[in-house]
């Protein structure tokens, strides 16, 4: 939600639900783990009333454990943090399970897989940052492949994985192949006049098998 228009907040959701939609992810920015601010738990509420769509929150920010419960009262179906960002993932990863809530581990370009691989038995779903977490519109980096491909490997079939960061229409195919199972859409979607003709492009994309070299187009 980061690239939608927030002086039309909801008629972005609609236009959403009308192109199928399945998620709305909110990239919540500290200023302090990112460099960015940009919307927190009161913002997510106010719209938490006006749409049925699963809500994930991915929380940029430091000490997420001091603000988990703002994101479930607020009314978030899943709850992302970073590994980056707490000494004991593990734990928090159980807390928000106990609140029925779907438990997401991230991870930055810069973090190796081994950070969240002790943590994989805890974690309902694992996103990796297909870019510098902090701003929308970054270019994909191809080296988050490798890292979908080891993920995939190792979680289990149950276990959603998620790429973040420059999903569009050339990067959405080869993240599918490569193991992504969840992708998260923002210029791709926004920057489009028609939503729904850009979610049915990048579905079909996603769905269907592509050639190795796809990402230099
Ligand atoms: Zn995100």
């Amino acid at each position: 939600m980061l690239k939608c228009d927030f002086g039309n907040l909801q008629r972005e959701v609609e236009l959403l639900e009308s192109a199928d939609t399945r998620v709305l992810h909110w990239d919540v920015m500290d200023g302090h783990f990112v460099p960015n601010l940009s919307y927190g738990a009161l913002l997510i509420e106010s719209i938490r009333k006006r749409t049925d769509l699963i809500f994930d929150a991915h929380l940029m920010i430091s000490e997420p454990e001091r603000y988990l419960d703002d994101y479930l009262s607020a009314g978030c179906d899943c709850i992302t943090f970073h590994v980056e960002t707490v000494a004991d993932p593990g734990k928090l990863l159980r807390r928000i399970r106990e609140a029925d809530a779907v438990a997401g581990l991230a991870l930055n370009p810069g973090t190796d897989v081994e950070a969240v691989l002790p943590c994989l038995p805890e974690c309902d779903l694992v996103l990796v940052m297909s870019v510098e977490p902090g701003f929308g519109g970054q270019q994909f980096m191809p080296s988050s492949l490798e890292k979908l491909q080891r993920l995939r490997d190792q979680i289990s079939a149950e276990t959603l994985l998620s790429i973040d960061g420059g999903i569009g229409k050339s990067t959405i195919g080869v993240c599918a192949q490569a193991g992504a199972n969840l992708f998260v859409a923002g210029s791709a979607i926004f920057d489009e006049p028609d939503y729904r003709q850009a979610m049915d492009q990048l579905t079909e994309l996603a769905t269907k098998p592509v050639a190795s070299t796809s990402l230099e187009q």
